[in-house]
């Protein structure tokens, strides 16, 4: 399980919506508004 850095949601990887990477590291996100928000500013979230 992994969590989502937007809204705290604990998520399974393979029921991502979306990913990212940033600095190296894949995130998840439960929905593309979390995804989208993420990609308008990283910094916020990590
Ligand atoms: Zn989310």
């Amino acid at each position: 399980m992994v969590t989502d850095p937007v809204c705290n949601m604990t998520i399974d990887p393979n029921d991502a919506v979306d990913t990212a990477d940033h600095d190296g590291t894949t995130y998840y996100f439960c929905s593309q508004d979390c995804a989208d928000s993420f990609r308008e500013d990283p910094e916020d979230y990590v």
